[in-house]
Formats: structure tokens, C-alpha cells, sequence
């Protein structure tokens, strides 16, 4: 199946599965996950329609996106692994987005270069809720910590909250990884009234519908749009 059609069928499935909870699909953006996958399948999915993708690794995307993103306007591109304090300038300079934000001192990393920005970069803060790397803030106090870290730092803005389920059939500990971070961004909302909390980015190729049913409003799919990794 091509990238065209591949799209076609998770854009389908989402659908349905917005009928199925009662979401409006519209507040839902989908992500392609590009890694591994060269600039000839973004161009095929770019093509197909997608306008946002996302990449793990800061050197995979600098070789690809900023070639890309000067002959396609409106390209939107986001960090999504692990960030390495020594690729934070780099970072922040390619991507619209980092939602990998995962301990304090990465906002404070993020923070020194932002901090002369006219307009902030939005960054989410990224919750372990039980997937195997144990990446991310642990739960509501750190994420507190984090979120007070974000406000001393005028060149970033918070905008919401991101999580990986862990690897695993078990539909019901997955659900619980949601859950987590839905209640999570709830709590966060009233301690923080004066930040947007609205994205929840959960959901991949393997477990993207029960996300939407658990409030997700972005959603990070790789191997069912590009195919398997090799
Ligand atoms: C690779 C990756 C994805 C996409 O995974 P698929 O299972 O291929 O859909 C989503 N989120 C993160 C953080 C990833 O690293």
C-alpha cells in the first residue's frame, strides 16, 4: 500500500473512531512520524496532505527538514525524542515545536536559547506514564516544578502535555497511560489557569484509537502511514 492510501485508511479510522466517542474530529491533528523514512516519502505524504510530521532525532531532521520546509510553506515540524542538552540550539532553531520537554533542566537548557525570541516557542511537557524508558516527568509535582520552570522563561509557552503508552496488547494498561496524562493535564489546568493545556499528544500506529476515546488532540503515528522502519 502507498503512502497515500496508508494515510487514507488512519484518516478513516480516526474518523470512525470519533464517531464512536463522540469527538469532533476536527479537534484532532495527525502527525506523520518521518524517522527512519527519507524526504522522497515526507514529499509523498506532504503530497497526500499531511502538514505536520515528526522526528525523533535532531541530525535525522536537520538533514531532511530545512530544505523541505523552504519549498513547502505551512510544513510543520516537531520534536518528539529524547533532546540531548548539546543539540538544544540546534533544536530549537528547526523545530515548531518540542514535545519531548521532559525534565527541568532541558527547560532551563531550552530557556537560555529562546530567551531573546519575538515569538515563544511552544514546547509540551512530557509525562512517564509507565511505557519502558521511563522518559519523563513522574508525576504532578514534577510536572508542577516543570511548568513553574517553563513561566521564568519568556521565549517558551506551554501547550499542553505529551506521553508514549508502554509497548504492549494490554488495551486496559494502555487506556490507563491516557487516562494518566488526560487527568494530569486536568490538574495542571487549575493549578495553571493561565496556560494552554489543550494538547494532549498520545496515540500511535498501535494504539491511536483508544487515545482518542481518552481525549487525545494529537496524534503521533509513524508505521501506519510510512510503513515498517528497515
Ligand atoms: C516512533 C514514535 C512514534 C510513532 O510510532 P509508530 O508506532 O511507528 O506509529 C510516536 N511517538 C514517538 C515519541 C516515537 O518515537
Amino acid at each position: 500500500m502507498g503512502i497515500k492510501d496508508a494515510l487514507q485508511r488512519v484518516e478513516n479510522r480516526i474518523h470512525e473512531a470519533c464517531l464512536r466517542s463522540g469527538r469532533d474530529p476536527r479537534e484532532i491533528q495527525l502527525m506523520g512520524v518521518s524517522k527512519f523514512h527519507g524526504s522522497d516519502e515526507v514529499a509523498e505524504a506532504w503530497d497526500a496532505g499531511l502538514r505536520l510530521f515528526g522526528e525523533n532525532r535532531v541530525q535525522e531532521a536537520a538533514e531532511k527538514f530545512p530544505g523541505f520546509m523552504e519549498t513547502h510553506a505551512g510544513c510543520e515540524l516537531h520534536m518528539i525524542g529524547t533532546l540531548q542538552r548539546n543539540k538544544v540550539k540546534a533544536a530549537v532553531q528547526l523545530f515548531h515545536c518540542i514535545q519531548s520537554v521532559d525534565r527541568v533542566e532541558l527547560i532551563t537548557e531550552l530557556g537560555k536559547h529562546t530567551a531573546g525570541r519575538e515569538k515563544p516557542l511552544p514546547i509540551l511537557l512530557e509525562m512517564h506514564t509507565g511505557e519502558a524508558s521511563k522518559a519523563g516527568f513522574p508525576d504532578l509535582d514534577s510536572l508542577s516544578r516543570g511548568a513553574e520552570q517553563v513561566l521564568e522563561c519568556p521565549g517558551l509557552v506551554i501547550r499542553g502535555l505529551m506521553t508514549m503508552a508502554p509497548y504492549t496488547d494490554d488495551t486496559a494498561v494502555v487506556r490507563s497511560s491516557f487516562k494518566t496524562l488526560s487527568a494530569a493535564r486536568d490538574r495542571l489546568a487549575e493549578r495553571f489557569p493561565g496556560c494552554d493545556w489543550s494538547c494532549l499528544s498520545m496515540g500511535m500506529s498501535n494504539d491511536f484509537e483508544i487515545a482518542i476515546e481518552e481525549g487525545a488532540t494529537l496524534l503521533r503515528v509513524g508505521t501506519m502511514i510510512f510503513g515498517d522502519r528497515v
